[in-house]
């Protein structure tokens, strides 16, 4: 985020909401995903990224893939992907999220009593999340707790497919590797892995 932006809304810090735990372990994160740094005990900012699939006529979610990443490794990661990707990437995210009218809007709500206020709709099309058969949540998070501003966000399954659309043959590759060496599993849970989404560094 640039921060000669008059759009730069005060950060909160809240307590880790329980959808942003670990699905396998029903507690916080604790690690990071690629170089195990201890997030609970480092004052190092972190991502956690959850995909989910919601299967049609149920209300039950399954999580696709999940994983908590440092931000130094968030950052190797982003320079490993093609420049073209990582400006289409970007350029498409800043034309179609309207990041003054969302913070405007969130304005409203308490980020604490109100926090799926943040994840309700994608933040590329604005379709609500509860009718997105694919969605995948963001947020960043430093020791224990979450911080609120512009993040988290939630992505439908429409604008990924947009941003798999702008990735070039070598990022995604990038990410089949990066999903191949954290996520390998059962072909089943490869299937479930597949279609080819844009993983966000
Ligand atoms: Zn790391």
């Amino acid at each position: 985020m640039d921060q000669n932006q008059a759009h730069y809304p005060t950060i909160r810090e809240i307590e880790i909401p329980v959808k942003f735990y670990s699905f396998d372990s029903s507690t916080p994160f604790v690690h990071c995903v690629e170089c195990d740094l201890d997030l609970l005990h480092t004052f190092t900012p972190y991502f956690i990224e959850k995909a989910y699939r919601r299967y049609q006529g149920y209300e039950a979610t399954d999580v696709i893939y999940e994983f908590a990443m440092c931000m130094q490794c968030a950052e190797n990661m982003r320079n490993e992907l093609s420049p073209e990707s990582r400006e289409r990437m970007m350029e498409h995210m800043m034309t179609k999220m309207d990041a003054f009218q969302r913070s405007e809007t969130l304005k409203a709500y308490d980020p604490v009593a109100d926090s799926d206020r943040w994840l309700s709709e994608c933040i590329l099309t604005h379709e609500p999340i509860e009718k997105q058969e694919e969605y995948v949540i963001y947020g960043m998070f430093k020791g224990d707790k979450m911080l609120v501003a512009d993040f988290p966000y939630a992505i439908g399954t429409n604008a990924m497919d947009e941003i798999t659309e702008l990735l070039s043959a070598k990022t995604l590759g990038e990410i089949d590797d990066f999903m191949g060496k954290h996520f390998t599993g059962p072909p089943e849970v490869n299937e479930l892995i597949g279609p080819r989404r844009p993983v966000f560094f």
